[in-house]
């Protein structure tokens, strides 16, 4: 394993996958997990994460062995580009690795890392759990009813970034395309114009909806909900809810039922151990999320859907401070919180390293250290809950304590040794 400036740790060993077919690992004690801080607010909430981390796992009789690597700025000073390869290797070998947000300028300038990332490991499902946790603000009336996962399809759809500039030589050429040869001549306005291209294809939706319905399964869940937009992008977002069904009426016997034959053949009853998979309008879910929170499960979407309305729940559950997420590939695993660089408190010890301590929580459990996972999650609940927390939920706690990232941090630490 040979590193241009990655230091990888004498302490630690690899975390070996043992199936490539079901993604199966063997995590040792000590295994080496890849870190990247990331920008902006990175700095203040990773090492809190880390350190949180660090202390679920020792109170369980294990350890992790921390591999500090680079992107965005860090990597800059240290590489001079942006996203150096040795990144891109560290966590394709180390295959379970954590980190923290990535900038990305806005309209001009580079593309983004975030995705750049994404589409070079394949980590193809962005998956964004939303439970609330006692003691957490949130501006609706009964927070504990949030309890979805929204497996987001992370490599196609707009995000592709198949799109050209206006008044660009390709895009003259796209209309042109568009306008004689498709026939769509009278649909583009005259003027500068910006052209997207939203591809969905049925490899990107199965192996996505699969990995959705085998959650659900794994997990006991009643339901997966295939979100689109399908009632006017038929041949995307329509034939990405179709794809869907394909899977869950092919691939899966007896334990997943679509809602149509719940209905024609069971009166809507919903037998123990089956997952029922149905399907809803997006715009009508982003109503469904707050009306009928309770309703909802795992949550599969394409990856726009998925980015607005995974963001609408993390509100009903204390917004971005909290929110986690990972993404996944075939035998890989990145977790990420859902907030970004937040650039304006950056190194100030301010904001709120629960999404990233609870990213790690994803990732702990992906480990197969369930203990550790819940240790973690119990005392930030533990911590939350006794008022002692940073800015952003200070503000909307009365008598509370408000403390700095790593105060709040130390306070977790101290509620897992008395947990533990
Ligand atoms: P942001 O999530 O960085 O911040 C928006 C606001 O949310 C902040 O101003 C702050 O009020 C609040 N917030 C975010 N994280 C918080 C925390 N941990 N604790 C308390 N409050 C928190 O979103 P943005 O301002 O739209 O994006 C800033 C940069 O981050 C952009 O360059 C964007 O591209 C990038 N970004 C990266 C990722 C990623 O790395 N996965 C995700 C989203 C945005």
């Amino acid at each position: 394993m040979e590193f241009d400036k990655i230091t990888v740790p004498e302490e630690g060993e690899p975390v070996e996958v043992v199936d490539a077919d079901t993604s199966e690992f063997e995590v040792p004690d000590t295994p080496i997990i890849p870190i990247l801080y990331g920008d902006g607010i990175g700095t203040d909430v990773g090492p809190a994460a880390q350190q949180v981390l660090d202390a679920a796992a020792q109170a369980t009789g294990r350890d992790i062995a921390w591999m500090r690597m680079y992107a965005g700025e860090s990597a800059r000073e240290k590489y001079g580009e942006n996203l150096p390869e040795d990144t891109v290797e560290a966590i394709r070998t180390f295959r379970i690795a954590f980190k923290g947000p990535l900038t990305t300028p806005v309209g001009s300038g580079f593309r983004s890392l975030n995705v750049a990332l994404r589409q070079r490991l394949d980590t193809y499902a962005n998956v964004r759990p939303t439970y609330h946790l006692d003691g957490v603000p949130s501006p609706v009336s009964n927070p504990e009813q949030m309890d979805m996962v929204t497996f987001r399809e992370n490599t196609e759809d707009v995000y592709a970034g198949i799109e050209w500039e206006h008044d660009s030589d390709e895009v003259e050429e796209v209309r042109e395309f568009v306008e004689k040869e498709m026939g769509f001549d009278d649909t583009i306005h005259d003027g500068p114009v910006g052209i997207g291209v939203k591809p969905i294809t049925e490899f990107g939706t199965k192996r996505l909806v699969r990995r959705a319905i085998d959650y659900a399964l794994e997990h006991d869940r009643d339901s997966v909900t295939l979100v689109h937009k399908g009632n006017i992008m038929k041949f995307t977002e329509g034939q990405f809810r179709d794809w869907g069904y394909e899977v869950a009426e092919e691939e899966y016997g007896d334990e997943v039922i679509t809602e149509d034959t719940l209905w024609e053949e069971r009166d809507g009853e919903q037998p123990d151990d089956a997952v029922v998979v149905n399907d809803r309008i997006a715009d009508n879910m982003l109503q469904q999320v707050l009306t009928r929170t309770d309703q909802y499960d795992v949550l599969a979407t394409m990856n726009l859907n998925g980015d607005y309305i995974s963001d609408a729940c993390g509100a009903q559950i204390g917004g971005l401070g909290i929110a986690p997420g990972a993404n996944f590939g075939d035998a890989l695993c990145l977790a990420e919180p859902v907030h970004g660089s937040a650039p304006k408190y950056a190194g100030q010890d301010k904001v709120n390293p629960t999404a990233m301590i609870l990213s790690g929580v994803i990732m702990l459990e992906y480990m197969g250290w369930d203990d550790a996972a819940e240790l973690a999650r119990d005392a930030v609940e533990a911590t939350i809950s006794s008022k002692m927390v940073t800015y952003d939920l200070h503000r909307q706690i009365e008598g509370g304590e408000k403390l700095k990232t790593s105060e709040f941090a130390d306070e977790i630490v101290e509620n897992i040794e008395t947990l533990a």
